[in-house]
């Protein structure tokens, strides 16, 4: 029987090793393996028939030693609070990678916005900040979008914040509509910053991106700026997958000419489904789900979900392959990472490559709060320094080590975190 795939085993797996590596001392290990606060909810609503629904939710807060917990809201109907759990941690260990004065919290709401109206959406919004009022703000925790939720469900939530606490309070989440409190460049960032991370990894590969063709997993916010990205840098994308709704499974769109990114945005809908029928008519193959990662390229970016390349396909993945970006969240497994770098594969691990969009998130914040909003350039130049500079510590950690990127990057997050919390008094 195969092994029921569990997150937060993963990464508390990950962390063991990183911390057994780093020689922590257990009070710290046992302190670090866990959530610092976890908050379990439900969220009844009336549907737009009449019918009550009770939906249920989470906010968990992993650890705050280093800044205010940090970290987005999922709408999805297959959250569990172990994901949760393993996402907040992970956004401990983000923020600290590349150094910003935050902490780790994650949140969740086990439903699926796609079969909800949108007046049914603001309530779950209005719901869930109803619950964690209490516990979130600007100096406690600041939310922001995931998947499955947008710019839109942050402003109802900043909205009934604000009707709680009676003041403006733009600081309290991040993913605002530009003109609200949002930052210009934070819906690109997480894209983006994958994308400064991959163009470093190829200079130390002395790997021409002008050369190199590139497969995506998923097609939402994180895949369709990086995919964009990479080809304004000069690579080709042969690939993307999406979901499908009308069929319910993901299908890979291919042209081995390469995608043109603008049309397949144009004809996807904004949970970054694509229309196949139009993706035909624009000369696509329309591929079964995991064809994505079997495609003959240099780099493959899981953008999609946790769990993607597993010790069962990993072998799929052609030899052509020299980096796998971890656009998404906990997407390959410790045995199929393994295997990867047994073969050589560069990989940058989720932690560091999609932490682009915490970092923005982070400029929005400090924006918000100071009441003064920077220019796209501004905020471009200053995601890429951070995004480098901390690749470049990661890079150079693992091959100082000789240890894996991953490891290296956990071992700096965890001794900066670590560090805080002993420096606090808490260990
Ligand atoms: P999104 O909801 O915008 O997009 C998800 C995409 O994945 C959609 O195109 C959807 O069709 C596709 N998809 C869903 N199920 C699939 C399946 N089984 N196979 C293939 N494709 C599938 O989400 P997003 O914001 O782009 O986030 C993607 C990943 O990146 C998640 O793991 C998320 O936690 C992580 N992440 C996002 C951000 C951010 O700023 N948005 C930041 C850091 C990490």
């Amino acid at each position: 029987m195969a092994k029921e795939f569990n997150a937060f085993a993963m990464a508390q797996g990950q962390f063991d090793k990183a911390a057994e590596m780093l020689g922590l001392d257990p009070g710290a290990r046992s302190f670090l393996r866990w959530p610092q606060r976890e908050l379990h909810f439900t969220i009844p609503i009336k549907r737009d028939n009449g019918r009550v629904e009770v939906f249920h939710g989470f906010r968990i807060q992993h650890n705050w030693a280093r800044g205010p917990a940090k970290g987005g809201i999922r709408f999805h109907p297959d959250e569990t609070a172990d994901t949760v759990r393993a996402l907040s941690t992970w956004m401990t260990w983000k923020t600290a990678v590349v150094d910003i004065p935050l902490g780790g919290g994650k949140g969740g709401v086990i439903c699926d916005p796609r079969s909800m109206s949108e007046r049914e959406q603001e309530r779950v919004c209005r719901g869930f900040i109803r619950q964690v009022a209490s516990l979130i703000g600007p100096e406690q925790d600041v939310p922001a979008p995931d998947v499955m939720t947008n710019a839109q469900h942050m402003l109802w939530m900043m909205d009934e914040y604000e009707a709680i606490t009676g003041h403006h309070a733009p600081g309290l989440i991040t993913g605002k509509p530009v003109g609200l409190g949002g930052s210009l460049g934070r819906t690109e960032a997480t894209g983006l910053g994958a994308v400064f991370c991959v163009r470093e990894a190829l200079r130390r590969l002395d790997v021409d991106v002008k050369e190199c063709t590139a497969s995506l997993q998923g097609f939402g916010n994180v895949s369709q700026h990086a995919a964009r990205k990479l080809c304004d840098l000069g690579g080709t994308v042969l690939a993307v997958s999406s979901w499908d709704d009308e069929d319910k499974k993901p299908y890979t769109f291919f042209s081995k000419t390469g995608l043109d990114i603008d049309k397949l945005v144009e004809i996807s809908d904004r949970f970054g489904a694509i229309d196949k029928h139009k993706a035909r008519d624009l000369g696509y193959e329309v591929l079964p789900d995991t064809a994505w990662m079997e495609q003959e390229v240099e780099i493959l970016i899981p953008a999609a979900l946790e769990n993607q390349i597993t010790g069962d396909n990993v072998h799929t993945i052609k030899p052509t392959v020299k980096l796998v970006a971890e656009g998404a969240n906990g997407p390959t497994t410790p045995e199929a990472d393994r295997a990867l770098r047994e073969r050589g594969v560069f990989s940058i691990p989720d932690l560091m490559c999609n932490a682009g969009g915490v970092t923005c998130s982070y400029f929005e914040q400090v924006q918000s709060n100071a009441n003064f909003y920077w220019t796209d350039e501004v905020v471009n130049a200053r995601l890429d320094r951070i995004m480098t500079d901390a690749f470049n510590a990661v890079a150079d950690l693992a091959e100082r080590s000789q240890v894996s990127t991953r490891d290296a990057a956990l071992m700096i997050a965890i001794d900066r975190v670590a560090t805080a919390c002993r420096l606090r008094g808490w260990i």
